[in-house]
């Protein structure tokens, strides 16, 4: 009789590596979970934001890395450039990217991990049978921890540099001619990043910035930070300070992104950026939960099914009564540590 594993996690990023650590370390047999992902390279984060400087200082990376007893950092030998790091300062997401991939072999050798890709999900007799590229597989439980891709605005424009050339300092520069005008639609922490890529590393003719929202900024209060998720931190947000509050670099307008500003400008860019925000992966889910939607504080899809990370980010409500998606590496832990108990006892 085949296998039917207690738990099944489908990706192999943060979320998924978390996911793994957190199902052990609540007493889940290594046996009883079975992880996939098509390379087990930390996903998105491992790969293409690599070269991306982070919002997060690296005491939380290393709060992440020391936050599962199944990771076993306390262990590791390895020198990583993390643990060398100035603990209150941003750094490069590849400083993480390393002992992320460390975790990763080491929980690989523990579970059942299968290099593949999960096509189709569907709940047959209380059981989840998930349909593998190369393989056919049973869980009680799923958790989707698939990620999400760049959005994309469904604009007739110039050819689109993708996100993950335009956030890297090196790559920027191949996509870009010096007689190139570029537009980069979006204010967030990512289209900032890439304003002042353009700016610094490619001497382009000229930058449009088509924003949408105002530039927020973190506010560090006693015990939590307004506009944690959404707002500029460390050095991003110095550089935007310096200059985009009505000292504009030369080659650089900033238009609010409405339909006149867009029929005027966009037609003279040579090349557009898109930093508006991911949409979740699909996995074809067979039958009606193709349309369900996920519990926004809990992960609940369905029972036996959770959705977690960049793609099912929980909304939380801060002090004044905002709501924030909350997306970041601690963020996805802290969020783990409180829904497990429910998720370990919502079995289909
Ligand atoms: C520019 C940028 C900067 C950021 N900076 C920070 C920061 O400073 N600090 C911080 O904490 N966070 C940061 N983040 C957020 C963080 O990188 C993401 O939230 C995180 O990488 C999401 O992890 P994930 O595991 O949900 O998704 P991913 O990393 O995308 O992983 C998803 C995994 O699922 C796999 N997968 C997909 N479909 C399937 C399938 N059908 N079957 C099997 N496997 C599948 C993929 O191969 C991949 O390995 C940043 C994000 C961006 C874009």
């Amino acid at each position: 009789m085949a296998t039917i594993y207690q738990w099944a996690v489908i990706g192999a990023g943060p979320a998924g590596i978390a996911s793994v650590g957190k199902l052990l370390d609540n007493g889940i047999q290594a046996k009883d979970i079975v992880w996939i992902d098509p390379n087990f390279t930390v996903g998105d984060f491992g790969t293409r934001w690599r070269n991306v400087p982070s919002n997060t200082k690296v005491e939380l990376f290393l709060k992440f890395l020391y936050a599962s007893d199944a990771f076993d950092f306390k262990n590791c030998q390895e020198d990583f450039a993390l643990k060398r790091a100035p603990v209150n300062k941003t750094c490069e997401l590849r400083l993480m990217a390393d002992p992320l991939q460390w975790v990763t072999h080491h929980l690989k050798e523990k579970v059942h991990a299968i290099q593949d890709i999960a096509e189709t999900l569907k709940l047959d007799k209380r059981t989840w049978q998930i349909k593998l590229r190369h393989a056919e597989i049973q869980a009680t439980n799923v958790i989707l921890a698939n990620g999400a891709e760049p959005k994309n605005l469904p604009l007739s424009a110039p050819p689109i540099i993708p996100l993950h050339i335009a956030l890297d300092s090196e790559n920027i520069k191949t996509a870009c001619r010096s007689e190139d005008t570029i537009a980069v639609f979006g204010s967030s922490h990512s289209a900032v990043l890439i304003l002042r890529n353009l700016i610094e590393n490619c001497s382009v003719k000229r930058i449009v910035n088509f924003y949408q929202d105002q530039l927020l900024y973190a506010v560090y209060l006693n015990d939590w930070i307004l506009f944690d998720d959404t707002g500029l931190k460390g050095p991003t947000a110095e550089w935007s300070r310096e200059n985009l509050h009505g000292n504009l670099p030369d080659n650089l307008i900033r238009l609010h992104s409405n339909e006149e500003n867009i029929e005027h400008y966009l037609p003279q860019c040579d090349k557009v950026i898109y930093a508006v925000g991911f949409n979740r992966r699909t996995l074809p889910v067979v039958d009606e939960l193709a349309h369900m939607k996920y519990i926004e504080q809990t992960g609940i899809i369905a029972p036996g099914l959770f959705g977690l990370g960049i793609a099912f980010p929980e909304a939380k409500y801060n002090p004044f009564g905002m709501v924030e998606y909350r997306v970041g590496l601690w963020k996805f832990m802290d969020y783990l540590n409180r829904i497990m108990p429910v998720w370990l006892n919502y079995a289909p």
